[in-house]
């Protein structure tokens, strides 16, 4: 079997290897040595073999393609012609990366962080010049190029700025490409969770354009271009945006509720994401003390603690196990009788219902009919036309059809129980449960 020695001795004899190239190509072999450590040890052992044998061919070949000055001051080489590594075109150097890692600092000046991720770029060539060597000698300890361009700017970024670097989820992002001299930084997404407060029967969760002109403006709009002036979504992400200086947000939530229903009591999770953050360290107190300012008193959000992308996910996907408590008010043409409201507690009691996509969505769903479970009613008279229900039920159940029947397309119905659909209703929502 061929000795590792023997096989750089190999290397050498096809083109020039600097430190990092030779010992890349034996990376598995010996835990924590660098590549440089490495390729640089091994020019040396074939230094003291040809230095024993009185090798001079492995001496000028060391000195040549292996750039090595002890060998060459051992021929009495005058003046030593290094050709550039054939790999890396000594674009792989200490030098080199040291510049990169200047850039990188000047850019990152613009940010706020902890934790940093590095990538790299490698071009074609160079891989393609890696990979036909690899092949041609059966190199099978080898590493890819990009762990040694990440691992050294990641090591010289850590000493020079004093962060961390995080695999998992970095506050940035650096990409560098050492061959070009360019590299990019990128602010990774800062994640906010929290339950929001809805106090207004005229505002949208997310912005809802006019209806007629589609956002261009029209007389109908006033030229805002807008059905509703503002929206839960923006009322929390704009000053969030703002006071983190991110470029833009996207506001998630568990759910979401008709324009005219209230939020109150617990309120409704969601998550903020703010994109390219420039600052992350604002106590989340402040940013909601200047959303709920601002809001003046349409929405009141509380912040409960940052989030992960994974997070968002499980939100939007919890809908099908999620669950509601509502309250609704309604008003009916005739006097109620108390015998039906006791019997409506004590028929939806974990009561299943299949409702068919109700008349007022139908121009947007797909006509279908779901299942979902009542899981209790409170209903209370309050006068004799008006009854309050509390409602504990299933995440995506219609809860107004639940009242009304939807002519028939919501069954069983409280209508049903009343023969009457209420004149009037008005709808809090009290508390969404995610089970993320
Ligand atoms: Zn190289
Ligand atoms: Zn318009």
């Amino acid at each position: 079997m061929e000795s590792v020695a023997q096989t750089a001795a190999k290397l050498l004899s096809r083109g020039a290897f600097c430190d990092y190239c030779l010992g890349r190509q034996f990376a598995r072999l010996g835990h924590g040595l660098s590549n440089k450590a490495r390729g640089r040890s091994l020019k040396i052992t074939l230094l003291l073999e040809a230095a024993k044998n009185r090798d001079t061919e492995l001496l000028r070949l060391l000195a040549e393609n292996g750039g090595l000055e002890e060998a060459a001051s051992l021929i009495e080489l005058k003046t030593l012609e290094k050709p550039a590594c054939s790999v890396c075109g000594d674009l792989l150097s200490e030098k080199n990366m040291n510049e990169i890692v200047e850039m990188v600092v000047q850019q990152l000046q613009d940010y706020e962080f902890e934790t940093f991720l590095v990538g790299a770029s490698v071009p074609a060539a160079v891989r393609d010049r890696e990979d036909s060597l690899r092949s041609a000698l059966g190199l099978s300890d080898a590493e890819d190029i990009k762990n040694d361009v990440t691992r050294e700017v990641g090591r010289l970024l850590a000493a020079r700025t004093g962060k961390k670097p995080d695999f998992q989820h970095p506050d940035i992002t650096v990409l560098v490409n050492v061959f070009s001299k360019t590299c990019r930084v990128v602010s990774n997404p800062l994640f906010i969770k929290g339950r929001y407060l809805k106090h207004s029967r005229q505002l949208p969760q997310s912005p809802w354009s006019c209806r007629k002109c589609w956002g261009r403006g029209c007389p109908s709009c006033g030229f805002t271009g807008r059905e509703y002036q503002t929206s839960v979504a923006e009322l929390v992400g704009e000053p969030a945006r703002r006071l983190f200086k991110a470029e833009r947000y996207k506001f998630h939530a568990a759910g979401r509720e008709d324009v005219d229903a209230l939020v109150e009591h617990e309120g409704r999770p969601f998550i903020l994401e703010l994109n390219r953050p420039r600052l992350r360290h604002i106590p989340l107190k402040a940013v909601e003390e200047t959303v709920n300012n601002e809001a003046q008193g349409l929405v009141e959000v509380r912040f409960e603690s940052l989030a992960s992308r994974r997070e968002v996910r499980l939100l939007k996907t919890a809908s099908a196990t999620t669950s509601k408590t509502y309250m609704l008010k309604a008003l009916y043409e005739n006097d109620l009788n108390a015998e039906q409201l006791r019997k409506i507690e004590e028929f939806f009691k974990n009561r299943v219902v299949e409702q068919r996509t109700p008349t007022r969505v139908l121009a947007r769903r797909a006509d279908r009919v779901r299942k979902k479970t009542v899981y209790w009613v409170e209903a209370r008279q309050v006068s004799g036309r008006e009854a309050l229900f509390k409602i504990h039920c299933q995440g995506g159940l219609y809860v107004k059809e639940l009242v009304t029947g939807d002519g028939g397309r919501t069954s069983p119905s409280f209508a049903e129980f009343l023969q009457a659909a209420p004149s009037s209703l008005e709808l809090t929502v009290l508390a969404v449960e995610t089970h993320a």
